[in-house]
């Protein structure tokens, strides 16, 4: 048999046990273990095309509901909400929604025990964590239900990018939390009979590891790729540069990282395919993502409400990101200031798809992707992102910081790389820091991701680096 004929038969097999998976095996799976997915599937459905008006009503209920409930049963808000002297009650409208006080991830730490509310019994709960940006873990608690709901937003958002339930699909994920520690390449049972995920680790993005997903991504041929956003852009650039051209996908969802400037389309070009940009977190899951129209992320609203709010000391033009999770009882998450920050530029017109669903600002990384300089200057780290982009002789960059005063930039050189390079590294930084910092440019053979997978673009460290290393 020629190899396309095998090709094509293999294709066929897999889009009939595909079929059958999303019909039989997951629908079977998800009644026994996660009861209220279906259902809440099936109501996001519906909830996504709801009039905006009705969407907003059906927010400010969920809202009510869940401060009733947080003021009766957990200690930490009642005593918040009496020290800020608002009730539930005094919640009508998203505008009243202000006088709530903010939740940091510090309130998370500190109170965690006082956040856990007494309505939800600890048997209807799972404990989860996440490794924060500081590297200290952070843990909080998600009733069984809200696991269901959850599982039911992803399921819809993925669906926009033509991922369904039993579809093959890569997934270049580097957190030991979702994937598991064992770097094991071959799909286990239940990946290859309920998830339908090949797992790609991303902890080590090396050339071996790449050229290994190449193979496993030819003998499985999945449509779809759920990817880091950084460690996608490399695959991609890998794949390009080793004229790799028939790894291809009919969509790849980008997540975990920002989608730096220019990345959309190197990613697009090397796999013929679509990306979907998607925002989330560990703590709520699916924040907004994009739809098959690309007008800008649509935010899951039916099961969060999210603001972007000006705050002092932010760039202009920009706002911290608040997600109020209007699902989750057992350790409510109200008004919880994530970290990131967003354009607080919104989509104004409506979204050819016809999601009611509001569009979000542009997000603009982590608070902490910012360097910051001594007269209060913030520099948003992906805009540094296209600085060597063009310059053969940089493959990579990193910025690190522990005062205003001082950036070190750790470089990973390629083989022409001399002085000149530095001195062109040097005249292209000169309009960010105006003078106001100093730049050392250090080299080095890698630069690792973090523990989490994810790669920083801006390291923020507690304290300066040591001079042999800083020279
Ligand atoms: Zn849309």
């Amino acid at each position: 048999m020629s190899a396309s004929l095998q090709e094509k038969g293999s294709a066929i097999r897999n889009d009939v046990s595909s079929a059958f998976i999303r019909r039989a095996v997951h629908p079977l799976w998800a009644m026994r273990t996660h009861p209220a997915y279906a259902r809440y599937l099936k109501d996001f459905e519906r909830t996504q095309y709801l009039h905006p008006e009705e969407l907003k009503a059906l927010q400010m209920r969920r809202l009510r509901q869940l401060l009733v409930s947080a003021f009766r049963y957990v200690p930490f808000y009642r005593h918040r909400m009496t020290r800020a002297g608002v009730t539930p009650l005094d919640i009508q409208t998203h505008e009243d929604v202000k006088l709530l006080p903010v939740l940091t991830k510090r309130d998370m730490q500190d109170h965690k025990d006082l956040m856990v509310s007494s309505e939800v019994s600890p048997h209807l709960r799972e404990a989860n964590q996440t490794g924060g940006s500081t590297g200290s873990p952070l843990q909080f608690y998600v009733d069984l239900e809200r696991a269901d709901s959850r599982m039911a937003s992803t399921v819809r958002h993925n669906s926009w990018a033509g991922l369904r339930p039993g579809d093959w699909h890569a997934q270049l994920w580097g957190s030991r939390y979702d994937v598991g520690d064992q770097p094991d390449p071959r799909p286990r049972w239940r990946q290859k009979w309920l998830y339908r995920n090949l797992v790609l680790h991303t902890a080590a993005v090396s050339e071996a590891a790449m050229a290994e997903y190449v193979e496993i991504l030819r003998r499985y041929r999945p449509r779809h790729m759920v990817a880091y956003a950084q460690s996608a852009a490399i695959f991609a650039e890998f794949c390009r540069a080793n004229a790799i051209d028939d790894i291809t996908f009919d969509s790849v969802i980008v997540s975990a990282e920002m989608l730096l400037p220019g990345k959309r389309q190197i990613i697009e070009d090397a796999f013929h395919a679509k990306v979907f940009n998607r925002y989330g977190c560990r703590e709520v899951s699916v924040i907004a993502s994009e739809c098959e129209y690309h007008t800008g992320m649509h935010v899951n609203a039916d099961a969060l409400l999210v603001e972007v709010e000006p705050a002092p000391g932010l760039p202009p033009g920009m706002g911290r990101v608040l997600v109020t999770d209007l699902l989750n009882r057992s350790m409510p998450l109200i008004r919880y200031e994530i970290g990131d920050l967003a354009s607080l530029e919104t989509g104004t017109a409506a979204c050819p798809c016809g999601r009611s669903l509001p569009l979000i600002g542009e997000i603009q990384g982590r608070t902490s992707d910012f360097l910051e300089l001594p007269n209060g200057r913030m520099i948003a780290g992906p805009s540094l992102a296209l600085l060597a982009a063009d310059m053969p002789d940089v493959r990579q960059v990193q910025f690190l910081q522990a005062v205003p005063t001082h950036i070190t930039m750790k470089v990973v050189a390629g083989s022409g790389y001399n002085r000149l390079t530095e001195l062109e590294l040097r005249r292209r930084m000169q309009p960010y820091l105006d003078n106001l910092a100093v730049l050392d440019i250090v080299l080095t053979d890698s630069i690792p991701s973090e523990p989490s997978g994810k790669y920083r673009f801006v390291k923020k460290l507690d304290a300066p680096l040591p001079a042999s290393i800083a020279n």
